[in-house]
């Protein structure tokens, strides 16, 4: 029998009545069905949120409990990690090779840090004597009330467990969004919740597409705060929809990662590991390192190792171990990196490796594109500004460090980057790039304890980090007067005591 997973809405499933078919990219197969969320939907969560938010339940709960909870759902999740990363491989075709380690692993991982910063999160805090009035200070940080978690198909559970660790951690109420073609690891992770014993209400989970349902959220007069993870163009529209209540908000966009190969790299390294920046996830990572920089002397010796080791890569059944690159998410999703290639060419960039969608055994079913690799690319081409979302790497070349790092720094993104070549080279370049997170001699190293987030047009915020629960409270300064009489009072200065 198909799995099938329900809304969640004040501590209830509720089916609707239509389903999304969630089909694996690779075979085509029905992996689940999932009830598909209306307008009306998100107006009955956001209602239970606000109303559990009132009461107090969870918010009044003692963090350590907070935490604790989280903890529970963390170890759960790591004790389901086999499973569930077959899962996320057969729902967005996500290889096996990462679904267990950055899929389930980080998540579960991510959740462990939330929870143990949580305990010794200043909550509140008695500040300095204040002089002259005299009073005496204290900051609070309370949660904010409902968020709007919405995240996309790509890497759902951890950019879920990015938004509703911190916010649960916080004592918010959440109505989160999953992605209409990969909700079934956020669903799998409100189950989880449940199961933990999180009250009704805390948590609800309204599938369904982006317009109308995704927009609908983002815009809810009850919605105080949107922590959203998706492109660029949905997040400049949720911040201008979120100016007219001044609405906190959240993001994390796209990006175009800049990877600097130095001539004194380990060029074997580089090779690889400029693969694996950019093919990993199949390519649908944010974090991708897609243009790939490297010195104009040693150009011919590089792109040569770039295409014996890309064409090792194997591309196929995202659950078999041995596979690199697996399918692209979606008709839609291929038919936009073919046009991406096709317009790369006319612009003057030439196909090194790959470049089609592959035909023959294992390709008859899903949505395929080879693993590709660009030469000749300039830095003004449209391959090289947009982001592209596939297994598609960009090689331009420099001609010295500034060049190089002029040509990382110019792009509207600013999300990830990377140097390979001696340390102390690597990390003064490394030093002056625009990226929130820049890998010196490896890549896509996310882990719990340090921020991701991105520069410019990649986003506005932080997620993870010792500070994560910070996006997710308001700061309160409360002073209580120490002063003993009116007479020493700082009104005074302006109303004379009563005599
Ligand atoms: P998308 O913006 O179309 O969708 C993301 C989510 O937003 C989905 O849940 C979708 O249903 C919803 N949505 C769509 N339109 C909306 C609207 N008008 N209002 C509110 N919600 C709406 O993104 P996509 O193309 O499906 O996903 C890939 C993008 O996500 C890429 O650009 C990628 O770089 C980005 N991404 C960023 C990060 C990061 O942390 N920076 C991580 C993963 C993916």
């Amino acid at each position: 029998m198909t799995n099938h997973y329900s809304l969640y809405i004040d501590g209830k499933w509720i089916d609707t009545d239509e389903n999304y078919q969630i089909r694996s990219p690779a075979t085509e197969e029905l992996v689940a069905t999932v009830s598909k969320g209306e307008v009306g939907h998100v107006d009955a969560a956001v209602s239970a949120a606000q109303g559990t938010f009132d009461e107090g339940t969870w918010r009044n709960t003692p963090p350590k409990e907070r935490a604790e909870l989280i903890k529970t759902v963390a170890e759960r999740l790591a004790a389901r990690t086999d499973e569930l990363a077959a899962l996320q491989s057969r729902e967005n075709g996500a290889t096996i090779r990462i679904t267990g380690a950055l899929h389930v692993g980080l998540s579960a991982a991510q959740l462990q840090y939330v929870a143990a910063i949580t305990e010794g999160y200043p909550w509140e805090t008695e500040g300095p004597a204040i002089e002259p009035v005299p009073a005496n200070g204290l900051v609070v940080r309370q949660p904010i009330g409902v968020v709007a978690a919405i995240v996309p198909w790509n890497i759902p559970l951890l950019t879920t467990v990015w938004k509703i660790g911190p916010a649960l951690a916080a004592g918010n109420s959440v109505v989160l969004k999953p992605d209409e073609h990969a909700p079934i690891l956020p669903i799998e992770l409100a189950r989880e919740f449940d199961a933990a014993g999180l009250p009704p209400g805390v948590l609800n989970v309204v599938t369904g597409d982006g317009e109308p349902v995704g927009a609908h959220l983002a815009g809810h007069p009850g919605v105080r705060k949107v922590a959203f993870t998706g492109s660029t163009a949905v997040g400049k529209s949720i911040l201008r929809q979120s100016a007219d209540t001044i609405r906190r908000v959240t993001l994390e966009l796209g990006g175009k990662g800049a990877n600097i190969i130095l001539d004194d790299a380990d060029i074997d390294m580089a090779v690889d590991g400029a693969l694996f920046a950019c093919m990993a996830n199949n390519g649908e990572a944010c974090e991708a390192g897609t243009r790939l920089l490297i010195p104009a002397e040693r150009r011919d010796e590089i792109v040569d190792k770039l295409i014996a080791r890309g064409s090792t890569l194997r591309l196929g059944d995202p659950l078999h171990p041995a596979t690199h690159v697996g399918p692209i998410i979606s008709a839609h999703q291929r038919d936009r990196i073919v046009e991406y290639v096709r317009n790369a060419a006319a612009e003057g960039a030439t196909v090194a490796l790959g470049g089609s969608v592959p035909t023959g055994s294992g390709f008859d079913k899903g949505y395929w594109f080879e693993p590709t690799i660009l030469v000749d690319v300039t830095n003004d081409m449209r391959i090289a500004r947009e982001e592209v979302f596939g297994p598609v790497l960009t090689v331009l070349t420099y001609n010295s460090e500034d060049h190089a790092v002029q040509i990382a720094n110019d792009t509207n993104y600013g999300l990830s980057a990377g140097v390979w070549g001696s340390e102390q080279r690597a990390l003064a370049i490394a030093r002056r790039l625009d990226a929130g997170m820049v890998w010196v001699n490896n890549w896509h190293v996310i882990h719990p304890a340090y921020p991701f987030g991105g520069f410019k047009e990649s986003g506005l915020g932080r997620e993870g980090g010792p500070d994560a629960i910070d996006e997710y409270v308001e700061e309160k300064f409360i002073s209580l007067d120490r002063s003993g009489g009116i007479e020493n009072k700082a009104f005074a200065i302006v109303i004379d005591p009563a005599t």
